[in-house]
C-alpha cells in the first residue's frame, strides 16, 4: 500500500486545536472534548473506542484497540490531562516562535497522542498491523497522580505483552527506562487553642507537634539509599497569643528503591503512635502513589530492542533515569516490560515556557511508529 506522506503542516494545524482545548486534570468537561476528538478520529480507521468513567470528579478514560485481541501485543499510555486551569488556554494559545511549539500541555502530553495517533494511521495503511494487536490508554488524571484510574491502567497491562508509555522525551532526547518511585502524605494535628496570657498551660499546640513531625520526615532522607522526603507545604495557627488548635504538614517522598517505601511508611506510623505533644490529635492521610520503576531484564531487553530500531532509523538517544514519575511506576511494578519517553522532545513541562521542539516531531514519530511495527510482526 502507498505510504501516507506526513504533513507537519496538518500535524501542527491538529496539535493548535488540541492544545488549545483546556483540558486540566479537574476539568472533566475538558479531557472528555479531547477524549472525543481521539475516539472519533480512531473510530474514523475502524478503531474501537470505549469511554471509561472512573471518577466523577475526572473526565473519562479512553480506551481504544484495533482488534480488541487479548493479550494485546502493545499498551500504549497516554493522558489527556494538563496540570492547567481553565482559561489558560485562551491566555496563552498555541503558538510557533523559533522551531519550539508553546502552549498549555503542548509537549505533556497532547503532541504525543497525535503521534501516536499518526503512526498508527500509516502502519495501518500499510496493513503492518493486519495481525498485531494494539491498545491505547489515555487517562484524564495523569497529572494528579492516576489516583482513579490506576486499577483501570493495571488491569490493561495486565493483559499486554509490554507498555509504551507516550511522555515526551526529555529535553536533551533521552528516554526513560528507570524512575523513581512516588509518595504523598497530610499530616493534620489537632490540638486544644488557649489564650497565651491568661491560661497557656490549657492549651495544647499543634505547632510544637507539627515542628516535631517536620524534624523527624526530613531526617528520613537517605540520599545514599535514593530517598528524599520534603515537608512542602506547612499550615497552621491563628494569632500569635493563640495556642494553635491546627497545624497541616504536606509531604512529598521520593524513593528509587521499594524497601525504602516502607522505611519512609513505617517511621510514620511510630510518629504517630508516640506523639510528643500531650493531649494531641495526629491523623495521617496518603501513602506510595507511584512505586519505583527499576528495568527488569525484560524491560532492558526491549530497551535494546528499541535501540536497535533507532540505530536503523538514524535516530540517537541516551536511556535515562528520572525523579518524576509516570504510569510507567505503574506497569512496570506489575512486571510489565515498560518504558517511557516516546513523545517529541520538549521541556519545561508544568510551566508557562512548557515547549516542544518541532524539529523532534518527525524523528520521534517514525521511531514510535517502528517500534510499533517490529513488535506487531514480531512478539508472539
Ligand atoms: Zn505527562
Amino acid at each position: 500500500m502507498a505510504e501516507m506522506k506526513f504533513s507537519l503542516e496538518e500535524y501542527l494545524q491538529e496539535l493548535e486545536k488540541l492544545v488549545n482545548i483546556d483540558s486540566g486534570s479537574r476539568d472533566p468537561e475538558g479531557t472528555a472534548k479531547i477524549a472525543a476528538y481521539f475516539a472519533e478520529r480512531f473510530s474514523q480507521l475502524g478503531w474501537k473506542a470505549q469511554l471509561h468513567t472512573t471518577d466523577v470528579s475526572v473526565g473519562p478514560c479512553l480506551q481504544i484497540s484495533n482488534s480488541g485481541k487479548e493479550p494485546f501485543d502493545m499498551l500504549l499510555i497516554g493522558h489527556m490531562d494538563t496540570v492547567f486551569a481553565r482559561g489558560d488556554a485562551a491566555k496563552r494559545p498555541f503558538s510557533v516562535r523559533n522551531g519550539r511549539a508553546y502552549g498549555p500541555g503542548v509537549v505533556d502530553m497532547k503532541a504525543s497522542l497525535l503521534s501516536a495517533y499518526y503512526a498508527l494511521r500509516q502502519l495501518q495503511a500499510e496493513g503492518a498491523l493486519d495481525n498485531a494487536s494494539i491498545c491505547l490508554a489515555f487517562n484524564s488524571d495523569e497529572e494528579i497522580s492516576s489516583r482513579h484510574s490506576r486499577p483501570w491502567i493495571e488491569s490493561l497491562a495486565g493483559k499486554s505483552r509490554c507498555a509504551i508509555v507516550l511522555e515526551p522525551a526529555r529535553a536533551d532526547g533521552s528516554m526513560v527506562n528507570t524512575r523513581r518511585g512516588v509518595g504523598r502524605y497530610t499530616i493534620t494535628c489537632k490540638g486544644v487553642p488557649s489564650h497565651t496570657g491568661i491560661a497557656p498551660e490549657k492549651g495544647v499546640s499543634a505547632i510544637n507537634e507539627l515542628a516535631h513531625w517536620i524534624l523527624g520526615l526530613h531526617g528520613l532522607t537517605d540520599y545514599a539509599k535514593g530517598t528524599n522526603v520534603n515537608v512542602g507545604v506547612v499550615k497552621g495557627g491563628t494569632t500569635p497569643n493563640t495556642v494553635a488548635e491546627d497545624a497541616v504538614a504536606e509531604v512529598d517522598v521520593r524513593m528509587t528503591e521499594l524497601a525504602e517505601a516502607a522505611r519512609v511508611q513505617q517511621a510514620i506510623e511510630e510518629m504517630l503512635q508516640n506523639p510528643r505533644t500531650p493531649g494531641i490529635k495526629v491523623t495521617v492521610s496518603g501513602g506510595v502513589t507511584r512505586p519505583p520503576m527499576q528495568p527488569s531484564a525484560a524491560t532492558l531487553a526491549l530497551c535494546e530492542r528499541v535501540d536497535a530500531v533507532a540505530k536503523r532509523i538514524g535516530v540517537e538517544f541516551a536511556w535515562i533515569a528520572t525523579g518524576g514519575g509516570s504510569d510507567a511506576n505503574l506497569t512496570a511494578a506489575l512486571g510489565v516490560p515498560s518504558i517511557d519517553g516516546f513523545g517529541p522532545v520538549g521541556g519545561l513541562s508544568h510551566t508557562v515556557d512548557e515547549y516542544m521542539e518541532i524539529d523532534s516531531v518527525e524523528p520521534r514519530m517514525t521511531l514510535l511508529r517502528e517500534v510499533i511495527r517490529d513488535f506487531a510482526g514480531g512478539v508472539k
